[in-house]
């Protein structure tokens, strides 16, 4: 099924949130050094302490970035929610698949925009509440159901979070050529309190290890898989009329290696976890050229993230990219390189 015009303009939407300061920022001195300008400019500026470094010092201090949606410590979840995520939902009922995507270094608020707090819920909640509320009030003559399975990827191996009893699992081709994970937990209830607290427990289960640069540092890629079936009420045949399936997903993250002196173990999740974001920037890129053209030069075997999304990446799905910085004069060089990243996104 072809993507509707309207949709073709917006395969791709590109966002950034820059977090408020934390305490622990506060406390060591840190000034804020990335500011929103307006709804799609950001600006991020050189705290350039070496003021003897001539070479640093002569560059511009000062860059600006754009993004199609731009947001600062004022936004709030439902704001962000609203702006990047909300609109995918008729489509998905539709049966169109598409991907949201938490992108930035440890630390920066990936988690906190997908999942986030039972008092500040995330993405993941008000994505599937008005889910339920758009199939309830659909007056169309379908059965309608949304099942919903979460995972982590880490070191290219799937294991399932809400029963991660049943060890690493297999992708697995079907017979349509859908791509699915042998042996996945499916749950289907419309009940948010419950589904939040599976998600969270869920969370927990995530391999999270320490480096040197941060204390507790996701290596793993965590996705929420939702698929909306239908199937046709008037018709006692228990043929299924339509999928569409909504990926969302919270990224390893992005820190280096060398930033985070990885050596041994963690230095072969780096390489895994970069394989996987580097599959996917070249998804991300293809698709950033207009119409999609670069599409069929993605190789989507590459890693397991993009094998698993090769259904809800680029062809006649949308993605969200929500990149994450910290606002601190502390973390400038990391914010600098996820900018550079996300802007590459967008204007190949
Ligand atoms: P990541 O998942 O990218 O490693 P987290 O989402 O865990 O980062 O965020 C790190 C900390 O900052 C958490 O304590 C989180 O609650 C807090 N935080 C992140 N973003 C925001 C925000 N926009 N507003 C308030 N607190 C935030
Ligand atoms: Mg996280």
């Amino acid at each position: 099924k072809d993507l509707p015009e309207e949709w073709k303009d917006h395969q791709l939407t590109v966002a950034l949130r820059i977090r408020p300061l934390n305490d622990a920022e506060i406390e060591e001195g840190a000034t804020t050094v990335a500011h929103k300008i307006d709804n799609q400019m950001v600006v991020l500026m050189d705290p350039c302490e070496d003021a003897d470094n001539v070479l640093r010092a002569n560059r511009s201090r000062e860059k600006t970035y754009m993004f199609d949606v731009a947001f600062d410590y004022a936004a709030t979840q439902e704001d962000v929610y609203v702006a990047t995520t909300k609109n995918l939902i008729d489509g998905v009922i539709a049966g169109y698949n598409a991907t949201v995507f938490a992108y930035g270094p440890t630390g920066a608020g990936k988690t906190y925009t997908m999942l986030g707090l039972d008092s500040e819920p995330g993405i993941y909640i008000r994505t599937l509440n008005d889910l339920f509320t758009a199939i309830e009030d659909s007056t169309e003559d379908l059965n309608c159901s949304v099942y919903m399975s979460y995972i982590e990827i880490y070191n290219e191996m799937i294991r399932d979070l809400l029963n991660p009893s049943s060890g690493y699992l297999d992708l697995r081709e079907d017979a349509k050529g859908e791509i699915r994970i042998a042996g996945i937990t499916e749950f289907s209830t419309c009940n948010a309190k419950e589904i939040m607290a599976l998600l969270t427990k869920g969370n927990k289960l995530r391999t999270q290890e320490s480096t040197a640069a941060n204390k507790t540092s996701s290596r793993s890629h965590a996705i929420l898989q939702v698929a909306v079936k239908q199937k046709s009420r008037v018709k006692d045949i228990n043929e299924e009329v339509r999928v569409g399936k909504l990926f969302m997903v919270d990224l390893a993250g992005t820190e280096r290696a060398s930033q985070t002196q990885n050596r041994g173990k963690r230095m072969k999740e780096g390489a895994h976890i970069n394989r996987s974001l580097l599959a996917l920037a070249n998804c991300i890129n293809a698709l950033s050229e207009k119409g999609g053209k670069g599409a069929q030069f993605v190789n989507y075997r590459d890693s397991k993230l993009t094998r698993l999304l090769k259904d809800a990446l680029g062809g006649n799905s949308r993605t969200v990219m929500i990149t994450h910085i910290s606002p601190a004069s502390s973390n400038f060089e990391e914010s600098r390189n996820t900018l550079v990243y996300a802007d590459k996104a967008k204007n190949i």
